[in-house]
């Protein structure tokens, strides 16, 4: 098992327009077995930094580390790490079977050839494409082929996995079920990983820990209740999360033992205690999880008690199975709420929404550091 770390790294890129900084100076450590996933919109640098991990980009600056070892001088090719990428990248003339053992008949092992393909089969089960070992990749489904790709990197039983948004060219159920089949394949042979996407769902499902990207910078690591329950600034309080956090400018001054906080059409108080550290009046931006919005009137309002109180106008009742995405309109802007029983409202009609204290977040206006 490997520890993988990265120090103080950055990466540029001359690029026509100038100097890219793509990834800029990036601490992170991933401890053994750990599965880290990199979180961010596109172009925040996971990909490069994925590239650097493996070999395949040269830090600019900075050091990254194999079991407290620089390997940034290193070729890809000795560095015994996996990579998974989203086109599948399978050899098209060859079969299953020789995709899945061309990697080790290429290596510098001592493996006979009858050991190469008993390790094939023994993949080729464990991920239930024994019968597709004849075929070549052109007769395969995306699913099918993905999990070949797989089969691949876990056939050489490297020292990390590395995957470049390994799902995003599969539909959504198929996304589901091999984000599933990735995770129980991860702790089931325990090997550090590193997993690229920009879908935050998908990170929340598979990551032990979560490292969150935006412009080269790493905003938060933390595992996927820390950047959920608390982000460190207003960027991941957003990025994290579906739907939406909602999100509305409004002032904070100090009220006796709380502070009071206004925005356009709502007044409400939270108690000093909830908000340590802080003194200062000053511009927020507050937010409510759509999760964690009450309909006044409901059984659940006695949760939302001295907190915010929001009138609204239902726009649109999105049903989701059980529950469902309320879109409405109030007078500080568009609120999106997570409703069940929803069957109870109809388009159109005036709903109050409320939210208990300790799940009101707020942010520093001008840096966007959370208060709370
Ligand atoms: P995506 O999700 O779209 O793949 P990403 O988060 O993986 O994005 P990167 O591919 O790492 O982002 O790119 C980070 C930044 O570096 C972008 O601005 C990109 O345009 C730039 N960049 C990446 N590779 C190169 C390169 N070879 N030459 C010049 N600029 C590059």
């Amino acid at each position: 098992m490997t520890r993988l770390e990265l120090g103080n790294v950055t990466k540029t890129f001359d690029s026509p327009g100038g100097e890219v900084v793509a990834v800029n100076d990036l601490s992170l450590t991933v401890e053994e077995g750990e599965f880290l996933v990199l979180l961010g919109p596109s172009g925040c640098g996971k990909t490069t930094t994925l590239r650097m991990i493996g070999g395949l980009e040269e830090p600019t600056e900075g050091d990254v580390m194999f079991d407290g070892i620089r390997v940034n001088d290193v070729k890809a090719r000795n560095r015994d790490v996996a990579m998974v990428f989203q086109d599948f990248a399978l050899y098209p003339h060859m079969t299953v079977e020789r995709n899945l053992g061309f990697g080790l008949e290429r290596e510098d092992n001592d493996l006979s050839s009858a050991a190469i393909t008993e390790k094939v089969r023994e993949v080729a089960e464990m991920l239930e494409i024994l019968d597709l070992l004849d075929k070549k990749p052109a007769a395969l489904s995306g699913g099918q082929k993905q999990r070949v790709a797989l089969g691949r990197a876990i056939v050489r039983e490297p020292r990390l996995f590395l995957f470049d948004e390994p799902l995003a060219n599969l539909d959504a159920k198929l996304r589901k079920t091999m984000r599933t089949e990735i995770d129980r394949l991860q702790s089931r042979m325990d090997i550090t990983s590193a997993y690229v996407t920009h879908n935050q769902e998908e990170a929340m499902t598979i990551a032990d820990k979560i490292a969150v990207l935006d412009d080269g910078k790493l905003q938060q690591v933390g595992t996927p209740a820390e950047v959920f329950n608390e982000p460190t600034n207003l960027f991941v309080a957003r990025f994290v999360g579906s739907p939406d956090m909602n999100v509305f400018e409004a002032t904070m001054t100090e009220d006796g033992d709380a502070y009071r906080i206004e925005t356009a059409g709502t007044s409400f108080r939270i108690p000093a205690a909830l908000v340590p550290g802080e003194t200062a009046a000053m511009d927020v931006t507050v937010g409510f999880r759509p999760q964690d919005l009450f309909r006044e009137g409901s059984s659940a309002t006695r949760r939302g008690h001295g907190g915010p109180v929001i009138d609204t106008d239902v726009n649109v009742i999105e049903p989701l199975g059980t529950d469902a995405i309320v879109h409405a309109d109030a007078e500080a802007g568009e609120l999106t709420a997570t409703v069940t029983r929803f069957h109870e409202i109809d388009e159109g009609e005036s709903v109050r929404f409320t939210v208990a204290p300790e799940h009101v977040y707020l942010f520093e206006k001008e840096t966007e550091r959370l208060i709370k």
